[in-house]
């Protein structure tokens, strides 16, 4: 803590990034590049192509965003693309969109997310109009380049981002007719959580002498994992505040430092945990030292019991009464996980770290756990009722305490004597147990209910329902083939669903129809390979569950070998 006032955007002034990009990424609250952003950011800015192991929360969304931007001629009149970032889906498509909206928007770039699902009209004419990056999905980008409304002859930069999700959705052959269509002297970056031989083959096909990234390999420089009890929460981001609350009331913490990622989410989480009746403290690199002094004075003293902090401020802080370190968003890098919990059980003392992740970042959860070699223990969060209970349980354990001093009770006698007249003294009990639980806080107010999360994505084996019709077994006739719909278990989708749209629009009747998988994004189920092109004809404008969906039949994804489900 005694490197002095901190300077705005500095952890990122070594990066050479332009003035517009630096103001970017101060106003959003960021102190310092993550690790990725530190490796991958000046190989790129000298124009080399990048193989990366990254998953989601690494920040390697600016890894490539802010290095593409850098580039950016500002008088750039032509129409068409000079960026391709191709990713597995919409959802992605629109946040990476975002980012690049977000760190480029002193840079006047012209940013569109492409997908499928939405009006192809909408999308023509913004390409029309002309564009700079181009955000796709594989589908929809093809889509546009056999329209002629996608040209691809002045794209210097192509991102694959979550190769590997790509891959397994079916989109290989895609994204090679993809690469076909762009100039071959143009920079390629392909990011991917996990590296099969897949993904090996296509960055040996489509990449120049890449630069390397792994993250996690340089995680031992942290030292040695410090023995904490560590575990962690599947919530999504909206449940967060709550969560957080639940966990911390389960836990009562002495002291506890809730890390954010940025100085905005600092500030917005201490207005939050504030207003829910916790007494916590910001504590950021906008802080001179005298601010934050007094914070931590605050946090010793007991005055405060959490302190909201970014990693950049609270480094190098050590505070002895400190119990719990609390993971409110997953670092960007499993050595920044060693640090942050090892604020904690110093010295023989007990520590807790508990992780609030989201359902997609469960890989960098996993991640971690191997770099440590550590196990994260996903528990459930307490639900209103565990709340109730544990409330409870403090209330009757403060009462068997003034039970143990009953002298002190004596002067009561009269009051509970005259009650008893005419009430049953159970009755009374019950009375005073209930102020005394109010009057103590004990009633959980906050009502609201937080969703389970049964398993973190991909780790849940997709839901393969076994029918017994005969396209299960190969049919009458002989073969079955698979076919791909674009929705899946997020769109509500179950097997009934996928029977009924199929029965409901074609000739096959739903004891022809085979095996059906649902993943959180697409199904895919088996039918008789003889009605197979006239099932997908028949579906193409009927909508699933409301939801317009791509029909189609499975795409071989190589090896010849059907894919089998994920275990
Ligand atoms: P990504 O891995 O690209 O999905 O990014 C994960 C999250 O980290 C996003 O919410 C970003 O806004 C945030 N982020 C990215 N870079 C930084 C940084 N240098 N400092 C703080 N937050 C960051």
């Amino acid at each position: 803590m005694g490197e002095g006032p901190y300077v705005d955007g500095a952890g990122f002034a070594d990066l050479q990034l332009r003035p517009e990009l630096r103001k970017a990424l101060t106003s959003l609250g960021y102190e310092e590049p993550t690790p990725i952003q530190r490796e991958a950011i000046p190989p790129l800015l000298a124009g080399h192509d990048l193989l990366g192991q990254a998953a989601t929360g690494t920040g390697k969304t600016a890894a490539f965003a802010l290095p593409v931007l850098q580039h950016l001629d500002g008088d750039r009149s032509l129409p068409d693309p000079y960026v391709l970032v191709l990713v597995p889906t919409r959802e992605l498509a629109v946040q990476v969109s975002q980012a690049f909206h977000r760190y480029g928007r002193d840079l006047g770039v012209r940013v569109v997310p492409i997908y499928g699902g939405q009006p192809i009209g909408r999308q023509l004419q913004v390409l029309s109009r002309g564009v700079d990056v181009v955000v796709a999905t594989p589908g929809r980008a093809l889509d546009h380049i056999r329209r002629g409304t996608l040209r691809l002859g002045e794209v210097r930069t192509v991102v694959l981002d979550e190769a590997d999700e790509m891959l397994d959705m079916g989109f290989a052959e895609d994204l090679e007719a993809i690469l076909d269509e762009t100039p071959a002297q143009r920079q390629t970056l392909l990011f991917s959580a996990t590296m099969p031989a897949r993904i090996d083959a296509i960055a040996r096909r489509h990449l120049r002498d890449p630069v390397r990234i792994e993250m996690g390999r340089a995680a031992t420089a942290a030292g040695e994992p410090p023995r904490v009890r560590q575990s962690a929460y599947v919530v999504a981001r909206a449940h967060k505040p709550t969560a957080l609350g639940r966990v911390l009331d389960v836990e009562s913490p002495a002291a506890a430092i809730v890390f954010c990622r940025t100085r905005e989410e600092v500030d917005q989480l201490t207005e939050t945990m504030n207003g829910r009746g916790y007494r916590a403290e910001a504590l950021h690199g906008g802080m001179n030292q005298e601010q934050r002094d007094r914070v931590m004075g605050r946090l010793r003293s007991g005055t405060a019991d959490l302190v909201i902090a970014t990693d950049v401020a609270a480094r190098g802080l050590d505070v002895e009464q400190l119990t719990h370190v609390v993971n409110y968003h997953l670092p960007s890098a499993p050595d920044a996980y060693v640090h942050r919990i090892g604020r904690v059980g110093r010295a023989g003392r007990e520590g807790v770290a508990v992780t609030l992740a989201e359902p997609r970042e469960h890989r960098m959860l996993k991640t971690i756990e191997k770099v440590t070699g550590q196990r994260i223990a996903v528990e459930k969060v307490p639900t209103v009722a565990d709340l109730r209970a544990r409330r409870l349980e403090l209330t009757r354990a403060s009462l068997a305490e003034s039970l143990l001093d009953s002298d002190d009770l004596e002067h009561y006698r009269v009051v509970v004597e005259s009650l008893s007249d005419e009430h049953d003294l159970m009755d009374v009990a019950l009375a005073a147990v209930k102020l005394a639980h109010e009057s103590s806080g004990g009633e959980v107010a906050d009502e609201e209910e937080i969703p389970e999360i049964a398993e973190p994505r991909g780790k849940r084996p997709r839901e393969v329902a076994r029918r017994g019709g005969p396209a299960a077994g190969g049919g009458p006739d002989g073969d079955v083939v698979r076919l791909f719909f674009g929705v899946g278990r997020r769109a509500g989708v179950r097997p009934q669903d996928l029977v009924g749209a199929i029965a409901g629009e074609s000739h096959l009747r739903g004891r022809d129809i085979g095996a059906i998988e649902i993943s959180d994004r697409f199904s895919l189920v088996e039918v008789p390979a003889s009605a197979a092109d006239d099932v997908v004809a028949s579906l193409r404008r009927s909508t699933i569950k409301g939801k317009k969906a791509t029909v189609r039949r499975e795409r071989p994804t190589g090896a010849g070998a059907r894919r089998r489900p994920h275990s």
